[in-house]
């Protein structure tokens, strides 16, 4: 994502709340202590066109969030660049309304082969490398329909770093992946990994994926709700926070199975 849109995209208090530094909001402007002469009235813009461009009136600073963070964390351009996109970017608030009218013309791709993906499973799911120039150009990327089968994105992960990348009007909290094409009173296999979630798929198990969220949402709960058998496996990154999660919150039958 370039500088712009990193602007645009990210959360300007989950922002500050990785910083460690805490904000309070009124209308458009957040006030925060100035993090050099510790005045309690730097501004800065949580939307429109100023959006993550701050100022303090005190020491007459000015910048905008990137520098904020280079600054508070000593960190490169690139890093803190790169935190914002993974840490705080703001999810738009609802579900895609209209079918997805954009067709990647796909193609199987050799790393597919390589983590145990067959051919059959990515042409049946729409998933592959989109041909020509894209937004998706050098990622594998997943056709995602929502529970009601419309195709509503696509999903990429970046071949040589296993970056995610999605649009913006897409918000993967509200969806599951593969959601729509399980049978809910078999068991189904949740996973954080979407190529962990084809793979599983392609052996014949049910599986399903929250787009490598590192928790869970209250829509995710919701769906996975309607299963009547979940299980986890004891390689999810996050499982710790996300089976207390479950623990908690999953009404249903579920087993975290062990690898
Ligand atoms: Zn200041």
């Amino acid at each position: 994502m370039n500088y712009t849109d990193t602007l645009q995209a990210v959360d300007t208090m989950k922002a500050l709340h990785l910083m460690g530094i805490e904000g309070g909001q009124s209308g458009s402007y957040v006030h925060y202590p100035c993090t050099k002469c510790n005045e309690g009235k730097a501004v800065i813009r949580a939307y429109g066109d100023k959006k993550n461009v701050w100022y303090c009136p005190e020491c007459k600073r000015s910048g905008q969030i990137i520098s904020l963070v280079m600054e508070v964390m000593e960190m490169t351009w690139e890093d803190a660049k790169n935190l914002l996109n993974e840490k705080a970017i703001q999810y738009p608030a609802s579900k895609v309304a209209k079918e997805l009218s954009l067709g990647y013309e796909l193609e199987y791709d050799q790393y597919l082969e390589l983590q145990g993906i067959s051919e059959e499973v990515c042409v049946k799911l729409g998933i592959g490398r989109p041909k020509g120039k894209t937004m998706l150009s050098g990622c594998i990327a997943f056709t995602v329909y929502d529970e009601m089968d419309k195709k509503i994105a696509y999903y990429g992960i970046r071949i040589k770093d296993g970056k995610p990348i999605f649009h913006h009007s897409f918000n993967p909290e509200l969806y599951l992946y593969n959601f729509n094409r399980i049978d809910t009173e078999q068991e189904v296999q949740f996973t954080t990994d979407m190529l962990d979630c084809v793979r599983l798929l392609s052996q014949g198990q049910q599986a399903v994926c929250n787009f490598g969220l590192p928790y869970l949402s209250t829509t995710h709960f919701a769906l996975l709700n309607k299963c009547k058998y979940v299980s986890f496996s004891y390689e999810i990154k996050n499982l710790d926070e996300i089976s207390v999660q479950a623990v908690r919150n999953l009404q249903n039958y579920m087993r975290i199975l062990k690898k």
